[in-house]
């Protein structure tokens, strides 16, 4: 229990230091990790270790439940109607893929390993990019970047346009109509939902305490750390165990980065891949395109604008 209690405040490092624990010597923490919200955080997932057990994504369904929409029905028609109705309120139990109630999924792939065929498990979820297209093109301002590298999507302002959905090289944010700031505003015209991620946990992160699906993993798959710390303990890894490394210079980099035994394009054959269910390629930098950028700068005035409208809706119903 008291090594549960010290994993549960890995930041502030107050608990384990009074216990007299190294951070590097308890679980999931990397051995700077003690310390402050305000650097830049990043997990480290050794696909090696990971049995597909699925204590992860049953932790962070029961840690996230409350942030989960609760949609209102029936739907208002939308004009034009090329914009669907996404609706998975129905299909909450849906585990094998990404849904709005379903933020971390495991995916199976059968490889060769060491000359024999070898099932590999592999736990999915938002990437939190270093340089977030979702949060840099979001023309609403609805999407966030924290100063600890978590990207999260506010569904307070969120119009569930997808654009963050569009943008991600991985289509990670998935949308949940019926819900969100455009029943109150333009309830036919605008967006149609809210989009749905994984947070990395940012409230129990700011409280100190690990991510849920860190916590609750029985092989001790996941790490996290300042990010260079984790660079350097992915390498090592990865020396030691001739493995492939993914993440690090993905989409320009990202605060996820996996080590796996066998190289990732063979992974990424394997894996089922379409809807909810990301790719393992390799990504270009989406934010140094130049049309992406000119859009960003297009965007920012419009963000601000809707920010404000979105904070006064927000007031007006609270005042009501
Ligand atoms: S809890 Fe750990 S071992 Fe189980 S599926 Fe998740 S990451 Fe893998
Ligand atoms: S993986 Fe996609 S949703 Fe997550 S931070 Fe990167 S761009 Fe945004
Ligand atoms: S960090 Fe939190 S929100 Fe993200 S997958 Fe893990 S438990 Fe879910």
């Amino acid at each position: 229990m008291g090594q549960a209690i010290s994993r549960r405040t890995f930041i502030r490092g107050g608990i384990a230091a009074a216990a007299g624990l190294a951070a590097s010597s308890i679980p999931g923490v990397a051995a700077a990790a003690a310390p402050q919200a305000e650097i830049q955080l990043a997990t480290l997932l050794d696909i090696s270790k990971c049995v597909g057990c699925e204590a992860c994504v049953e932790a962070c369904n029961e840690v996230n439940a409350d942030k989960y929409p609760q949609p209102k029905k029936p739907f208002p028609k939308m004009y034009p109607a090329r914009v669907p109705v996404e609706d998975w309120s129905a299909k909450q139990d849906v585990t094998d893929r990404l849904t709005p109630y379903n933020w971390l999924f495991i995916q199976h792939a059968i490889v060769e390993l060491n000359g024999e065929e070898t099932e590999l498990t592999i736990p999915r979820r938002c990437m939190h990019c270093v340089n977030p297209p979702c949060v840099k093109l979001c023309p609403w301002g609805a999407a966030r970047q924290l100063k600890n590298g978590i990207s999260r999507i506010d569904p307070d302002l969120c119009l569930g346009g997808s654009k963050c959905k569009n943008v991600c090289p991985w289509n990670i944010p998935q949308r949940q109509t019926g819900v969100g700031l455009y029943l109150d505003i333009l309830p036919s015209f605008a967006g149609n939902g809210v989009m749905y991620k994984c947070d990395r946990c940012y409230s129990r992160v700011a409280q100190g305490e690990l991510p849920a699906c860190i916590e609750a993993c029985p092989e001790e798959v996941q790490t996290i750390g300042p990010r260079d710390e984790i660079i350097r303990k992915a390498h090592a890894l990865a020396k030691e165990t001739n493995g492939y490394i993914y993440g690090e210079k993905e989409n320009g980099g990202t605060n996820t980065i996996y080590v796996s035994p066998v190289p990732f394009e063979a992974l990424n054959k394997a894996i089922e891949k379409g809807k909810g269910k990301p790719h393992l390629n390799s990504v270009k930098d989406t934010m140094a395109q130049a049309n992406n950028l000119t859009a960003a700068m297009v965007f920012a005035p419009v963000a601000g604008i809707a920010a404000a409208v979105g904070k006064f809706v927000k007031l007006a119903k609270k005042n009501k």
